[in-house]
């Protein structure tokens, strides 16, 4: 699915030395690398803050402690995305409520966000899934209307930009209150072991996060708060300063593949490709994604293992619908698009080091299981 030895090979110099460069000043934790990561970071997103962390997961759980979130608030996110969004909600004893999605972006809807809000609602989590931004404009209109935080997970979208409908471009993860992404060596910016971090353009929050992350602690062994322990290390922020300035053509790179795999597929009835909504930057392919109609999707994906091509179903299961998060709150019939996204997706291998021959193979291979 992903090749990260031939994205490391074109750095391997720049990286090797900087790593060793770590090790040998043993400044492995707060060093010099993370702080210069940190500022990068943010003249990169236009965010005021940037606070690294230890990966996605934590994150997301350090964005809702810092927004002083209850046990007892609901948080209202996507039925359709990775299990971390509402791990971290119900481990803080928040409640999670689960909303249906798009069935062209795969995007959490905005309807039945609204639809869902109660009085005890406090926060909406959107999910840029697979490298799509949400529909921003409507969920800040919404969280405005009904004073509620938003809390952008970022961690498969890093380096997209929305555009809002005045224009304005803004990089995604510095739309809402504030963010979370994850360094994770398969998303769009991988380390090499787990990262992640929080982006806010709110001075206090930041101070509080600040904190948080570093046991609760505003000064030495004076702890204020309940806090955790969540640090980027120092080699891994060395990765990331070789990688962060190449972000830009890795993306570039993503949507270049995705045009190929569109453009093989386009006259396909049974093979629904990627919609894109917004400019050509709005969506960076964490995940290039198709819906297959008419056709075993599960016995596709058998055939392409069979054939060697890597694919991925993301996600066979719809959260709701996992032990550990149902909920006598919901009801079937309010997910219909999700229900039918787990039975029709899946992912293709995508990444940086993708080229025309290992597309020709991927995509007539699957032309031609589709429609035999
Ligand atoms: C990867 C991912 C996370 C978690 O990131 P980790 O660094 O693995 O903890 C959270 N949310 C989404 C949508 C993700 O894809």
């Amino acid at each position: 699915m992903v090749d990260l030895k031939g994205q490391y090979e074109e750095i391997k110099d720049e990286v090797n030395a900087s790593v060793i460069n770590v090790i040998e000043s043993t400044a492995f934790i707060n060093g010099p690398e993370v702080h210069n990561f940190q500022k990068s970071l943010e003249n990169y997103l236009g965010v005021k803050h940037v606070i690294p962390c230890a990966n996605g997961t934590d994150a997301l759980q350090i964005a809702m402690m810092g927004l002083g979130l209850k046990p007892g608030d609901e948080v209202i996110t996507a039925d359709f995305t990775f299990a971390a969004t509402v791990e971290v909600i119900a481990l803080l004893q928040l409640t999670p409520v689960l909303v249906d999605v798009e069935p062209d972006t795969f995007n959490i809807d905005v309807d039945a966000v609204k639809k869902a809000i109660t009085p005890k609602t406090k926060a909406i989590v959107p999910v840029h899934l697979f490298g799509q931004c949400a529909n921003m404009d409507a969920i800040m209109e919404i969280a405005e209307a009904y004073n509620l935080y938003v809390i952008e997970d970022n961690a498969q979208a890093i380096g997209a930009t929305y555009t809002s409908k005045d224009g304005t471009k803004t990089k995604a993860g510095a739309i809402s209150h504030v963010a979370s992404t994850s360094f994770f060596p398969s998303k769009n910016l991988g380390c090499y072991g787990d990262g992640g971090a929080i982006f806010t353009n709110d001075d206090d929050l930041a101070h509080t996060i600040r904190g948080i992350v570093n046991h609760g602690m505003y000064k030495r062994y004076h702890h204020d708060v309940v806090g955790v322990n969540s640090r980027l290390d120092s080699i891994q922020a060395a990765v990331l300063n070789a990688k962060l300035p190449r972000l830009d053509n890795y993306c570039d790179k993503r949507i270049a593949a995705a045009n190929k795999y569109d453009d093989a597929f386009k006259d396909q009835e049974r093979i629904i490709t990627p919609f894109r909504e917004g400019g050509n930057d709005n969506h960076v392919f964490h995940q290039y994604t198709l819906k297959i109609k008419d056709a075993d999707r599960d016995a596709l994906a058998e055939h392409l293992n069979e054939k060697g091509i890597p694919c991925g179903v993301y996600y066979p299961i719809p959260l709701h619908n996992q032990k550990a998060y149902q909920d006598a709150r919901y009801n079937e019939a309010d997910f219909p698009v999700t229900n039918q996204l787990v039975k029709e997706v899946i992912s293709l291998p995508m990444h940086t080091e993708l080229d025309d021959e290992q597309i020709e193979f991927i995509t007539q291979t699957i032309i031609a299981f589709v429609n035999g």
